[in-house]
């Protein structure tokens, strides 16, 4: 592996030839953007420093369609001024005063462009290729009880983990204090990854093959820490194999075809019940993977989808909460609806509007958007959000995000920028 000592990174700005770091980081991006368990929908970043420029991903790019237009090019000397800033103490105050500084960070604003609220990360890391990733089975430990001392226990010497703090300003302080103890306690320049709590992974590299090497060495660590935690928790039990998300137990033809006729009314019935503003043409997905049937089919299924959020990309794509509604092996027709729309009222009393993903246990996950794109979104966001808490769970206990940190996601700007975004017609 390359040397970890850092390479002086003169501040300095002025007019530098972007054209090849773009093309090296469209294709790293995309071929990120490409694989499901690494990152969805608008999830995750990439960056390249050039000087005193960091070419970040704009906020609402998705990595898997990414061209050189969609980066943002800020000035570093002024991310640096805004990390040694005391922001106001309110939380509004402070993101609208983070806001306004990244923005007036770009060194081309008249492109229009927002840089990723995670720029500062991006900045602060060292390293001239950054990857910032949402990874299935690095957010398996990252929404873990116990991730956080399975990962000290194996990987202090090379992992960074931040704890739970709010995005934006806080998480680039905490981040800035994280490596500066890390090197303090190591010795070592850089740590290979940071691990974000309940969010994802962030590595970098001077090469985008330094970036994945790193990328790949924190997948192999985690697979086979999860591999002998997961082994030793069933040998424990003792009680038998326990059943195994990704094999529930297979369902009877008789079953199977119930289920799909009452799946196709249940599409039917709940995008007639969806109407969004005008101009618009509901879509209602259906997802029968034996992903979400291991949840369904679980003991603990539904306790496991209504503890909370785990992720801020579950609350941003999906609503925090999925509305689990049970349905009778006869329910069909005119009382199946009734029932539908008696559960949708239900939820919407509760929570403020209608859900974007339904559970209903020996059919399915419906997930439901204003358009298709947004509708697919919920469904893989979703469906990858089951992966995590069914590994996590494996892994000692689910760490839900909790009411405090939900509320400040759900009405965080800058999140409902990056979805409005990336589901604008292009
Ligand atoms: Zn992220």
């Amino acid at each position: 592996m390359a040397s970890s000592a850092q390479r002086p990174e003169p501040l300095d700005g002025g007019p530098v030839d972007t054209r090849g770091v773009l093309a090296t980081l469209v294709a790293l991006s995309r071929s990120y953007g490409s694989d499901p368990e690494m990152t969805l929908a608008g999830g995750g970043n990439t960056s390249a420093k050039l000087d005193g420029h960091l070419l970040v991903k704009a906020s609402g790019a998705a990595l898997s369609q990414i061209g050189p237009d969609d980066f943002v090019d800020l000035d570093r000397t002024a991310l640096k001024a805004l990390l040694e800033r005391d922001l106001a103490p309110s939380r509004a105050e402070r993101e609208a005063a983070f806001k306004d500084a990244l923005l007036a960070a770009r060194w081309t604003p008249a492109t229009g462009r927002r840089p990723s609220v995670e720029s500062v990360l991006h900045h602060l890391m060292p390293g001239r290729f950054v990857v910032h990733l949402h990874a299935t089975v690095v957010n398996q430990f990252a929404c873990s009880r116990d991730g956080r001392r399975l990962v000290g226990q194996h990987l202090a010497q090379d992992v960074v983990w931040v704890g739970l703090v709010d995005p934006g300003f806080i998480l680039a302080k905490t981040l800035q204090a994280e490596l500066r103890a890390f090197t303090a306690k190591t010795g070592k320049q850089r740590p290979r990854a940071v691990i974000l709590q309940n969010h994802g992974v962030v590595v970098s590299g001077e090469t985008p093959e330094e970036a994945r090497a790193q990328v790949d060495w924190l997948l192999g660590e985690l697979g086979a820490i999860k591999e002998r935690a997961v082994r030793g928790a069933h040998a424990r039990a003792r009680s038998g194999p326990s059943p195994r998300p990704d094999e529930p137990p297979g369902p009877s033809q008789v079953e199977e075809r119930r289920g799909k006729e009452q799946a196709a009314q249940i599409r039917r019935a709940l995008t007639a019940m969806f109407t969004p503003g005008a101009g618009g043409h509901p879509e209602v997905v259906f997802d029968g993977s034996h992903v979400v049937a291991g949840l369904l089919a679980r003991d603990e299924g539904r306790r496991l989808a209504l503890g909370g959020p785990v992720t801020p990309d579950q609350i941003v794509y999906c609503r925090s909460f999925p509305l689990w509604l049970e349905v009778g092996p006869r329910d069909t027709g005119p009382a199946l609806e009734r029932h539908l729309a008696a559960g949708v009222h239900q939820y919407a009393q509760e929570h403020g509007g209608a859900p974007k993903v339904v559970l209903v246990p020996g059919v399915g996950m419906f997930t439901w958007g204003a358009t298709r794109p947004e509708a697919d979104a919920a469904r893989l966001v979703y469906r990858d959000a089951v992966k995590i808490m069914t590994g996590a769970l494996d892994l000692g206990g689910v760490s839900y995000l909790d009411d405090d940190f939900r509320g400040f996601i759900e009405n965080w700007e800058l999140e409902a920028y990056r979805r409005k975004r990336l589901f604008e017609p292009a």
